[in-house]
Formats: C-alpha cells, structure tokens, sequence
C-alpha cells in the first residue's frame, strides 16, 4: 500500500529565547506558522516480520540513508515490513524551514494511517519529538505557539489571508552554530526578557487585522547574529520589502526570508526580482486549520 503526505514547511513569525536551559538547549517561544509550500513524502508499505526501510530523494544533496530525518521517522514507528519512503523535495535545506522534520512528520503520519493499531496524535507527537523539536509542530501544522525546546503547542489564531514569498540565496546557517553565537552576544540569556508584547500582539484574535499593522509585531532574535555574517539575507529583505512586501525577515534560524504580501500580483513581481538575482523563490500562501 503506498500513501502520499504533503510535509509543509514552516515559518516563524515570532522567534526569541526565554532562558538557556541546564541541558544547553534554549527555551523558545516562538510563533509558528506551516505554509502551502511542501514536500511530497511517498510511504509504501508491505508487512512482513522484519523491518526493512529504503529511502530516495529527488534532491541529490539530501542524504538518502539513515541520515535521512524521514529514515530514522520509520525506524523509530513501531512497525514491521518493508517501508519505502520517496522525498520529492521542494523545501530549501538548511534553511529554518523545517524541510527535515516536516518529511519525518509526514513518515509518522503515513505509517500511522497504515498501521493496524494506530497511536493517538499526542503518541505520535511525543515519538516525533525524539526526532527533533519542529517535529510534533510538523505533525499537526497550521498556527502553534511553541515553547520550551519547541515541543509545548499552544494553538494560536490564524494570521491574515496574505501571498507569502520564501527566498533563499547562498549558504545556509548550521542551528547550533546559530545558537552559539546568541549565547555569546546575549550573555547566555542572564536576566534577558524575550519580547512578549509583540508576540501578544500577533495572537490577538482579530481576523480583519491589516497586515501592515499586524506585521509589525514580527520578531526573530536570529537575525541580530545571522545578518551580520549572511549579508544575503539582507539583501533579499531589500528586494522583499523594494517590491512591495508589507514585511520581510528571516526564519528560524536562516538562512531563508519570508515576505508578506497583501497583493499577489506585487509577491509574483518580488519572485522573479530574486529569480534575477540568482536566489530561489516560492510563492505560498499560509496554511489555515
Ligand atoms: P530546522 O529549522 O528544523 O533547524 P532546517 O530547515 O534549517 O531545519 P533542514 O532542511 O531540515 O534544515 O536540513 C538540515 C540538515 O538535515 C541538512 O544538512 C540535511 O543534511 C539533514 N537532513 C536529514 N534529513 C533531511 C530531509 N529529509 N530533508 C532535508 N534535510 C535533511
């Protein structure tokens, strides 16, 4: 039996740290926000008493074995028989955009669809946090608050109806390099306090909020140590922004920018302005629930 899931990257329209936990990770508190611009994961599926996974990309540069975050989805999924996983792969790496963890979401939810004794979503959630912290976001998609690593959902209003135009141009930002540097430019986050009134101001419930007004609540404590060493990224802030976007900023940890657009025919314009610049651009739309 062969399933086909759609694995939606994610944007942050809110990123920042509330404390930098004992364990070394970070405690976030994040706005997350899947969009229409996806992966296709393939899951076949023959039971048999051995578990035996294999795994393609269309993406060359994507590791195709048990690297593979979608690899180790289907080792973890308490499953037996053979698992073929197909990634047609859309969603740039190394991005902040979750590529990797929204095709290991999309494994788990195939092979819990395949499965005879299907776990809860909250099961499925906790096992796709053993994979990684976007993962039980990537699960259920749409708009979360997370906290702690990520792994704290707290279901958020949906954001204005806009066109949303994802770029990306050069190197990519390793996320725990990302995090380093944060913690030498804010002092480990000693006595630092995240932005919250932006973030209450993005998950106030009004459907008909302008989305100049509400873009202005955007934070991402990223950029404050990516942009100085990507100046690509604001570069394609720039174009973004020059072509007619209410707001432009980067994703998780970069090295991808996200603009917001109240006209499509103004984000059709920004991609092919990227385009020229050798960047490459998606045109998407955010992903309602
Ligand atoms: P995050 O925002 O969750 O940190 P990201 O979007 O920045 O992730 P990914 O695209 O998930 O980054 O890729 C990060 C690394 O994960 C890549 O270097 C890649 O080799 C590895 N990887 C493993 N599995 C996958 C996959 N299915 N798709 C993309 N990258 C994968």
């Amino acid at each position: 039996m062969n399933i086909s899931v759609k694995a939606y990257a994610k944007i942050n329209l809110f990123l920042d740290i509330e404390s930098l936990r004992e364990d070394g990770y970070h405690n976030i508190l994040s706005l997350m926000q899947s969009v229409s611009l996806h992966d296709t994961v393939t899951v076949g599926f023959q039971a048999s008493k051995e578990k035996e996974i294999s795994i393609s990309c269309s993406d060359p540069s994507v590791p195709c074995d048990c690297k593979n975050l979608a690899y180790k989805a289907a080792d973890i999924y308490p499953i037996s028989g053979k698992i073929s996983i197909a990634i047609e792969k859309r969603i740039p790496m190394s991005a902040g955009l979750a590529g990797g963890s929204a095709d290991a979401a999309a494994v788990l939810v195939a092979l819990n669809s395949l499965s005879e004794s299907p776990m809860s979503i909250d099961d499925l959630k906790a096992l796709g946090n053993k994979l990684g912290a976007d993962v039980p976001f990537c699960i259920e998609s749409g708009s979360y608050v997370a906290m702690g690593t990520g792994d704290i959902l707290k279901k958020a209003p949906s954001m204005p109806n806009c066109t949303i135009v994802i770029a990306k141009n050069g190197e990519g930002m390793s996320t725990p390099s990302a995090y380093r540097a944060l913690d030498e430019k804010y002092n480990r986050f000693d006595g630092y306090l995240p932005e919250a009134q932006k973030l209450d101001s993005l998950i106030a419930p009004d459907n008909n909020i302008d989305l100049g007004i509400y873009s202005k609540g955007l934070f991402n404590i990223f950029e404050s140590v990516v942009e100085p060493c990507r100046p690509c990224v604001t570069e394609l802030k720039r174009i973004l922004v020059s072509n007619g976007a209410q707001a432009a900023m980067m994703s998780g940890s970069g090295t991808s920018v996200f603009g917001l657009f109240d006209n499509e025919d103004d984000a059709k314009r920004a991609v092919e302005a990227l385009q020229d610049c050798g960047a490459v651009a998606h045109l998407c739309y955010p992903i309602k629930k």
